[in-house]
């Protein structure tokens, strides 16, 4: 049915009429009939399963309407009604199915799987509350439950159900299905398995709930609390949960697609995102010994059916379960767990590439790395660090499973639908090639010196700052200075991701505009992160900036010149309306820690500058622009690597040995802090910074002081900076995930 007929006829009334939910409700349903006549019955052999904990989709209205092509036709005919399909979309709930950069990887690696016309779906969890909302009070973060789950939604309910077993009880799932649109290509599926007893009613203030109560909880949060035992097991009883249904998923349909089990290889690979789906292995092999094949066999098949993607080198990110947890929860799997240890000691003598080490824990990489056949890290960066430090005993083992992948985000979330107008410039000067071969962005470079190409970027920069002012003035009642820079820290909070070095430099810029000496031009810096909800410090860290930021404001003189802004429950939703109005990108973790970073490329992308550490990607954004079109500062990798191996770092001496640190760092217990924050809080970070400091605050504030100073300086050279914005546009195409998934299916995947 013609599109403008379809919703007067679903909502009775004349467009112009219709309220923003109605219309989104028509356009929701709409969108999923023009989706329905897309799909294509899958006649591949072969298939890739991304399974994963997280998938951090954001809103899908506005995505899929540019998939489908439709995006202009639709946005043309409610604006000839007078609505604003912007505006409708603030209807659409954002579901919280991930955490951070590794979830969102996930949702833009399904956008480029179908967009190249892959035959792969995504399996994962349906979380009823997500994540949790972040909600500030008192300068402090507290969580809320984040419902999305709406009567009409993305989600279709499938006939697919399965009996998972747990050591106590068993519970019946259900399988939602959520369509993946490729740009212009095939529909691809997000299988999401729920638990049909789940009841959300038992979670009662903030996010607490009986953890003990399996057929009610499984599926309410993502990352339940796990710092106590309760805790604990429901993760394992979640991933279980999650791989158990998976594995049974892809079985029934290699078998429908003529599999015989002893070939799973030819019909099936499985990503394994992180460790959390680790368990799909022994799960597998399980499965398949209930269907008659040997154990040896089993292995065997499963190894060259699984492939492994490390996200982190931060040690207490890689799990290791207690034995005796999995005895609880699962114990039909820890048989193969010995097993499979076993054989290892057979082979190794090596006591570190054990499965199950001396204190009865479960390594899960390690089932991944001896029984997957492949190991990539996100960039080149994280993957040398991998074969040369973290997991160098097990690439003396098998190098030719190791292999790097650098991560990409979809231009088509990260471009095309959050910069509409940068996009139609893009287009107006080379074309529509770059939407689907983004190297073709390069051509952008024979404009490098041309004035009005120039001035046009800045005014469209400028435009989008206006945006996102009236943006945070409707959504955060905080009025921003569009003149002013925009230099956007927003990522999860972690210590190793630095929002603290951020700090001090506030702090720092602050006592100089008290002391007179005045910036240029005023300076707009924002923050966004969510701290996990047991992480005390990143939670220290969030009281020190919204204090600092509250400070600030109540200064007539300083608020002039310099102003904090952390938005509220930083999400999707919210980076894209950030990312396209930012001058400088704050990518400022300490070198080795950050794996990749994604939100580095959607900056890059969006013609805002990097500020950053040589760390995960930087390094690859800094061989592409160059040193003129980046700012980086701080310690290398190897350097901050043998600051660990001599135990050499010491905060106290750099904060006694520089007085402006110093100072720094003594306001976050000063007067003017205390009068508003609390002392619990403040005196635990400064107390932290200052006598352990494990992530290197201190060791690279001067440096950072000085080369954000630079970037400051530099923008008022408008021309010399919107060059170095054109630049990072143009080199920006290798982070396409459509280059990232073309290298997948080459070197692991091997589909069509
Ligand atoms: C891209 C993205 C991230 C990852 O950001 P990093 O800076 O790479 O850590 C986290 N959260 C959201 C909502 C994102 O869109």
């Amino acid at each position: 049915m013609q599109l403008k007929k379809f919703i007067e006829t679903t909502c009775n009334k004349p467009i112009s009429e219709c309220s923003n939910q109605e219309l989104y409700l028509a356009l929701l349903s709409y969108t999923k009939e023009q989706i329905k006549e897309k799909e294509t019955p899958c006649n591949d052999k072969k298939k890739l399963y991304y399974i994963s904990a997280e998938f951090l989709i954001g809103k899908l209205l506005s995505n899929n309407l540019i998939n489908l092509g439709i995006y202009d036709e639709v946005a043309l005919l409610l604006k000839g009604n007078g609505k604003s399909l912007a505006e409708i979309e603030e209807a659409e709930p954002e579901p919280s199915l991930g955490n951070g950069g590794l979830g969102r990887l996930a949702a833009c690696f399904l956008d480029s799987i179908a967009t190249l016309g892959l035959p792969g779906d995504g399996v994962g969890l349906n979380y009823h509350l997500g994540l949790f909302k972040q909600v500030f009070k008192d300068h402090l973060q507290n969580e809320t439950p984040n419902p999305w789950i709406e009567k009409e939604s993305w989600l279709h309910k499938t006939d697919t159900t399965y009996r998972i077993a747990f050591g106590g009880t068993t519970v019946t799932s259900r399988l939602y299905d959520i369509d993946v649109i490729g740009y212009n290509n095939r529909v691809n599926k997000l299988h999401l398995f729920d638990v049909e007893s789940v009841d959300e009613s038992i979670v009662r203030d903030g996010i607490s709930f009986n953890k003990e109560d399996i057929a009610k909880n499984l599926t309410l949060f993502l990352y339940p609390d796990d710092s106590d035992e309760d805790g604990r097991l429901l993760r394992i009883y979640q991933q279980y949960f999650m791989v158990s249904n998976g594995a049974r998923l892809i079985l029934d349909e290699c078998i429908a697609r003529g599999s015989n089990l002893h070939d799973l290889p030819d019909y099936a690979v499985i990503q394994i995102n992180d460790t959390h789906p680790t368990m799909v292995i022994p799960e597998l092999i399980r499965l398949l010994m209930i269907k008659g094949i040997t154990f040896h066999e089993a292995m065997d098949i499963v190894s060259r059916t699984c492939a492994y993607t490390n996200h982190t080198i931060l040690a207490e990110a890689l799990e290791k379960w207690p034995m005796k947890y999995l005895e609880k929860v699962v114990p039909q799997l820890t048989p193969i767990i010995y097993a499979l240890d076993d054989m290892v000691r057979r082979n190794y003598s090596d006591e570190s590439v054990y499965i199950i080490d001396k204190n009865n824990l479960v390594h899960m990489a390690h089932i991944d790395i001896h029984y997957g056949f492949s190991i990539n890290g996100v960039a080149r960066l994280h993957t040398e660090i991998l074969e040369n430090n973290e997991l160098n005993n097990f690439y003396k083992i098998y190098p030719e499973k190791f292999n790097n992948k650098t991560n990409g985000i979809t231009f088509r979330r990260w471009l095309l639908h959050c910069d509409h107008d940068l996009t139609k410039f893009i287009t107006s000067l080379i074309g529509e090639g770059y939407k689907t071969d983004a190297t073709e962005l390069e051509k952008l470079l024979k404009f490098k010196d041309d004035k009005k190409v120039l001035s046009e970027l800045l005014k469209i920069k400028q435009a989008n700052k206006k945006v996102l002012k009236d943006y945070i003035l409707t959504t955060e009642g905080i009025e921003i200075d569009d003149n002013s820079i925009y230099d956007i820290q927003i990522k999860r909070l972690h210590e190793y991701k630095r929002q603290q070095l951020n700090v001090l430099y506030l702090i720092h810029k602050y006592l100089e505009i008290k002391a007179g000496k005045l910036p240029k031009r005023p300076i707009t810096a924002i923050f966004g992160a969510k701290a996990a909800p047991a992480y005390i410090i990143a939670k220290d860290i969030i009281h020190a900036i919204l204090c600092l930021q509250d400070i600030i404001d109540k200064d007539p003189v300083a608020s002039k010149f310099l102003h904090v802004v952390m938005v509220e429950n930083y999400n999707v939703s919210k980076a894209e309306k950030l990312i396209p109005a930012c001058d400088i990108s704050e990518q400022i973790s300490l070198a080795s820690k950050e794996a990749s970073g994604t939100g580095n490329m959607k900056f890059m992308l969006n013609g805002a500058i990097t500020l950053g550490t040589m760390d995960g990607a930087n390094v690859e954004i800094h061989d592409l622009v160059g040193d003129d079109n980046i700012y980086i500062f701080g310690e290398s990798s190897e350097e901050v690597i043998e600051h660990y191996a001599k135990a050499d770092y010491v905060s106290k001496d750099f904060y006694e040995a520089d007085p402006e640190l110093k100072a720094a760092v003594d306001f976050l217990v000063g007067e003017e802090m205390l009068a508003i924050g609390s002392e619990e809080h403040l005196t635990r970070l400064y107390n932290e910074l200052l006598n352990k400091d494990w992530f290197m605050t201190f060791l690279d504030f001067k440096s950072y002081v000085k080369t954000k100073d630079q970037a400051f300086k530099d923008y008022e050279d408008r021309t010399a900076w919107a060059k170095k914005m054109l630049v990072n546009i143009a080199k920006a195409g290798f982070f396409s995930s459509d280059r990232t998934i073309a290298e997948y299916n080459r070197d692991i995947w091997h589909l069509k």
